[in-house]
């Protein structure tokens, strides 16, 4: 008779762990016991040791999906005589505060054969969820993660609810928001103007009727709500544009199952695995030409969002759907956030009719509250690695692991695409997206998020790190409302910082920010950078930069990419040649203006930012001249990039003074040479992507050589285009250059909280 302790940690709590190891125990006949504590799940089960090995092996093996585990601990200790029974210990109170929160997990295989099993008392029914399924975070007022701190707190459950609750052999014991058809929530349908409809029928079939229809449903969905549409109407994926004033940005849409996305869309072993999971984010996936879908979902990408059902409610809407459809039809619905333009996500029933009232014809509704607002994550797959565009729902709220712990500290992030960061020891928790915080109501959820965090995670930030921009209202909030000792970081090297955090990477590192803007040392906007990052001494250096071109119009430049080429043509005195650019009509238009600005360097400021080069060659080539969301016109010459590769331009490296100089203006002179010879945008896209990108790599390559530094941190905006993401890595490995990209957030602006917080742990020690 041997017993034996194990000490499990990684995502072990609050995930159906304990009961996993409960049923496996008495599988195995052993006896013992399980605990969370602050160390980890502890099992110590006592038996003999061939079943011991066994047991072992399992916890390994067989443990709950969304379950994961980092480490076991074994060690032999004491047999206890006359034990009888395997229990479930209690945890101490402080013990329970620190279990961390488990992000919303999808819709588990079994609960789905529960829906679907005419027989089953849960048959279609929209809040079915189980230990290891189920909303969480979105549902979690504060902590402990129990059901009278969630908004299933109201819904008493019934006798059987309660039997499977207490059950530990059952796969709802301690499932905190269990729930049925008898004690549970309910779904109701109303009109635009909240008027209930059909108060008779199922509301779901109902709704599933009105969207076959043509119409567009607002659906109340886990961390928000969704608008929904058929997503092969066109007709009313044109109005949901129109109606959301969305002309452009692309719609993702869902499907009820992984076999229903392989008709759409070829899937990797990676992106199915995806899609069948427990996050089911929204994948960028090149769907299949033979399809019908709307060619409204996304003009400007050879990609579509595709995600499946993920919550039961999703679920039994498709299984409605599918009776209206005859066999050779796919089910497919546009849901996309329940938003006007830059405005978060809706969250509670008043505040979408209120917002989305002009946009729904009816509205989908149930009375479980949502209390965090949580968009989906959009992820994409390049090769063998995952990245993300959005890190939302799914992730949050789990921590990036740090390298060394320290006080909290609050990263209070940037102004477009923001995150907030808070730290307690060596543990980083970035927000969910939250958004540009122009807008208000975003600013509003800014600060909704850094109380909730706050709360769920117990730590009282003694710092907070905001941008070098005085005007973010990010940087406004750190400095006149946070009441915390305030440091400040410049942007791009808040990018390289995040990136070696989620390496957990200690050391020099040569850094290639490759962003939009973001304001520099010097007062010029920065974006094309050439960084020398130590973080264990936090020196920072700028080793060298694109070639710095005016921006006539600042601000309003970035929304009318035709301004930035001419900021190009100004700087290399080619302004009069294409000025005249009959492609661009606002050229000529303000030609007089715009030269005025210039000249007399009025309201241009000057910028070498990576996406503004982008930017000026799609306007250069009249793919755009205004755009309707961030980044379109590097999304379009993405897309229309030629298949076949040509030679390469020329980019020369200056050694300057100011350090080494990437010549962009030589890269993009050569580009305007090719379009009066009338070589085709595809080609010039082509040759354009293939030659940045060797470019970049022999910048890195000089530095590196000047330093003796052999890894290089890939960030910034510009990585989400997945043409560079792919030559860089690939081109720089070839030169035996260690390569650091994003793990575990995206590469846009929505990383940067994390690198300020790091930063404010190393200023407060030092
Ligand atoms: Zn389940
Ligand atoms: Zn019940
Ligand atoms: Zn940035």
């Amino acid at each position: 008779m041997i017993r034996k302790k194990y000490i499990v940690n990684g995502r072990v709590q609050g995930v159906g762990f304990r009961p996993f190891a409960y049923r496996l125990a008495r599988e195995h006949g052993l006896t013992g016991m399980v605990q969370n504590t602050s160390e980890g799940v502890i099992i110590e089960v006592q038996g003999a040791g061939k079943t011991l090995d066994l047991f072992a092996r399992d916890l390994q093996t067989k443990h709950p999906p969304i379950a994961e585990i980092i480490s076991i601990q074994d060690q032999e200790v004491k047999s206890l005589a006359g034990e009888k029974h395997f229990s479930i210990i209690s945890s101490a109170a402080q013990d329970e505060h620190r279990v961390l929160i488990s992000p919303d997990w999808a819709v588990c295989p079994d609960c789905t054969r529960e829906i679907l099993d005419p027989d089953d008392r849960r048959y279609l029914y929209p809040f079915t969820n189980c230990t290891n399924c189920g909303p969480r975070y979105t549902i979690t007022a504060s902590i402990p993660y129990d059901r009278k701190n969630t908004s299933m707190a109201v819904f008493d459950m019934c006798s059987t609810c309660m039997s499977e609750y207490g059950d530990p052999e059952d796969r709802r014991f301690h499932a905190q928001p269990n729930a049925c058809p008898e004690c549970g929530p309910v779904v109701w349908l109303t009109d635009h103007r909240g008027a209930h409809v059909f108060q008779t029928e199922d509301p779901l079939e109902r709704s599933a009727f009105l969207l076959k229809q043509g119409r567009i449903l607002a659906v109340k969905g886990l961390g928000g709500f969704h608008l929904a549409c058929n997503a092969f109407d066109h007709d009313a994926v044109k109005e949901l544009r129109r109606r959301k004033n969305r002309p452009h940005k692309p719609l993702a849409i869902m499907i009820p199952d992984l076999m229903t996305a392989e008709k759409l869309a070829k899937l990797n072993p990676l992106e199915q695995e995806l899609m069948q999971g427990p996050i089911r984010p929204i994948l960028t996936l090149e769907p299949n030409p033979v399809h019908a879908l709307s060619p409204a979902l996304s003009p400007d990408t050879n990609r579509i969002g595709i995600m499946t059902a993920y919550t039961p409610l999703h679920l039994v809407l498709f299984e409605h759907l599918k009776r209206h459809l005859s066999e050779q039809e796919i089910p497919a619905l546009v849901m996309t956030s329940g938003n006007m333009g830059s405005e978060p996500i809706c969250l509670g029933n008043a505040e979408a009719f209120d917002r989305l009232k002009g946009i729904a014809d009816y509205f989908l509704l149930h009375n479980r509250d949502i209390l965090v607002r949580c968009d989906d994550s959009v992820l994409f797959v390049n090769g063998r690695d995952e990245g993300y565009y959005r890190r939302a729902r799914g992730f949050v709220p789990e921590p990036v692991f740090l390298n060394r712990g320290g006080a909290s500290v609050l990263g209070a992030g940037p102004e477009l695409k923001n995150t907030i960061c808070l730290t307690k020891h060596d543990q980083a928790f970035v927000s969910q997206h939250i958004g540009d915080l122009k807008n208000l109501e975003t600013y509003t959820f800014f600060r909704e998020c850094i109380n909730h965090l706050q709360h769920i995670l117990r730590v009282n930030p003694r710092a907070a790190v905001c941008d070098l921009h005085p005007d973010y209202m990010s940087t406004r909030f750190a400095r006149d409302e946070s009441g915390l000792q305030v440091f400040a970081l410049q942007h791009h090297f808040a990018h390289i910082l995040a990136v070696m955090a989620e390496n957990s990477f200690q050391g020099p590192c040569i850094g290639l920010a490759l962003d939009g803007s973001g304001l520099g040392l010097d007062g010029t906007l920065w974006g094309g950078e050439l960084l020398l990052v130590d973080n264990r001494d936090m020196t920072m250096k700028r080793l060298g930069h694109f070639q710095p071109v005016p921006l006539p119009g600042g601000d309003s430049a970035v929304l009318e990419p035709w301004r930035i080429a001419a900021g190009y043509l100004f700087r290399l005195g080619l302004d009069d040649l294409v000025l005249e650019n009959k492609d661009s009509p606002a050229f000529s238009r303000d030609k007089e203006n715009l030269r005025r600005m210039l000249e007399r360097d009025i309201n241009s400021p000057l910028s070498t930012g990576c996406g503004r080069l982008y930017d000026a060659v799609a306007a250069l080539l009249g793919l755009v001249s205004s755009i309707s969301y961030e980044g379109q016109g590097a999304i379009i010459l993405e897309k229309i990039q030629s298949a076949q590769d040509y030679p390469f331009y020329d980019v020369p490296i200056l050694d300057t003074e100011h350090g080494f100089i990437l010549d962009t203006l030589v890269l993009f002179e050569q580009i305007c040479r090719d379009k009066n010879q009338g070589i085709g945008p595809g080609v010039i896209s082509r040759r354009f992507h293939l030659s940045l990108a060797r470019a970049l790599c022999a910048w890195a390559r000089t530095a590196a050589k000047k330093t003796g530094v052999k890894t290089i941190g890939l960030s910034g905006g510009v990585m989400q285009n997945l043409t560079l993401d792919k030559l860089l890595r690939t081109g720089l490995k070839k030169s035996s250059l260690n390569v650091l990209t994003h793990k575990s957030l995206p590469p846009n602006d929505a990383c940067i909280s994390l690198g300020q917080a790091v930063f404010g742990q190393y200023m407060l020690e030092s």
